[in-house]
């Protein structure tokens, strides 16, 4: 497979194959073959970028939708994804782009920056980077990301967290918001349903906080992640970090090769209920909730933002994303 891909970065030589050390997987690729995840590509012992400039989705989402909803309630982001991914979920719900070469269209990084300025007169915020891994699209987001904070506009990240520290590093600067996706804290689920480390992701979103905005969803399969002790680890592990930080449950479906069916919505308030004894904001997605997805101030009860589907309200935010009737740090970005 000649490729006229871009060179790779995070990679070295090893015994005739190259290493690429972008995740923790550190795939050993000889020539002509791809990484795990299929988009780094040893060509004649140069790791090459498959993906870069290539996309499988462009849509105009309301940031509600990554879910995000602490920063910038209410706002609309130009959504782009390629395909590919570093773990390998049975239960993928995104599986047609993450776990098979999915068609392209072209979208270079100076495109994508103009595009996402155009739209800014219908409220884009910037570009989530989302629907596949975009850890795994490295050279892509950090080109097209400077790009957007050249322009004042602003970057996403909905990501699995499986990412070494020194790419995650240089990119991070780039980063305004992400959403983590944290399976469970059970390092044994990892391996069997996803193949893959959950450390690394827990890690990601340690070094984040603080650093750039975080938000953690944590998708609940019958069986496999969703015991008291499951919920209780997640919540102490979240709340050790900030028991700010805003943690999106989400209800699963079958899809892919997991056939269990979908997770009961008692189990999603049990989940809710066990979570936010730990954690002031804790919100139930990919359901239809009544109160699961509003924003409430933790110490007044006050309605701060009010979300139906993916429309948000604001409703009672002060400067600096505090509660406008008690002054509660709600740590909302706007
Ligand atoms: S980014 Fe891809 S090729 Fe590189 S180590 Fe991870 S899975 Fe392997």
């Amino acid at each position: 497979m000649p490729t006229t891909s871009p060179e790779a970065r995070y990679w070295e030589k090893c015994d005739g194959n190259v290493s690429c050390r972008l995740c923790p997987w550190h795939c050993n690729i000889k020539p002509g073959a791809t990484g795990l995840c299929r988009v780094r590509y040893n060509d004649e012992g140069v790791l090459r970028a498959l993906t870069y400039g290539r996309v499988t989705a462009v849509n105009l989402d309301p940031i509600e939708k990554k879910p995000i909803f602490h920063f910038y309630p209410g706002r609309l982001i130009l959504s782009i994804g390629s395909w590919g991914c570093n773990l390998r979920c049975s239960f993928c719900q995104n599986w047609e782009i993450s776990q098979q070469e999915a068609p392209t269209k072209e979208l270079m990084p100076v495109a994508a920056a103009e595009l996402a300025a155009q739209l800014e007169s219908q409220g884009n915020l910037g570009i989530a980077y989302t629907y596949n891994e975009p850890f795994i699209w490295f050279e892509y987001v950090y080109d097209t990301g400077k790009l957007i904070h050249e322009r004042g506009l602003k970057n996403v990240l909905v990501t699995n967290g499986i990412v070494e520290v020194e790419p995650l590093e240089e990119l991070l600067p780039l980063v305004d918001a992400m959403n983590v996706d944290i399976k469970s804290m059970d390092d044994d689920f990892y391996r069997r349903m996803a193949q893959g480390v959950g450390m690394a992701a827990r890690r990601t979103v340690e070094i984040a906080w603080g650093r750039t905005h975080v938000e953690i969803t944590n998708l609940v399969i019958p069986g496999e992640n969703d015991s008291d002790e499951d919920f209780r680890r997640l919540a102490e592990w979240a709340a050790g970090i900030s028991r700010k930080l805003p943690v999106h449950i989400s209800r699963y479906f079958p899809n892919y090769r997991c056939q269990i069916p979908p997770t009961p919505l008692e189990t999603l308030e049990r989940a809710r209920r066990i979570l936010a004894e730990k954690l002031d904001f804790v919100y139930v997605g990919n359901v239809v909730s009544v109160e699961g997805e509003n924003t409430r101030c933790p110490r007044c009860g006050a309605l701060a933002v009010r979300r139906r589907g993916y429309h948000a309200e604001i409703l009672s935010l002060a400067e600096g994303g505090r509660c406008a009737s008690c002054g509660e740090e709600l740590g909302i970005v706007r």
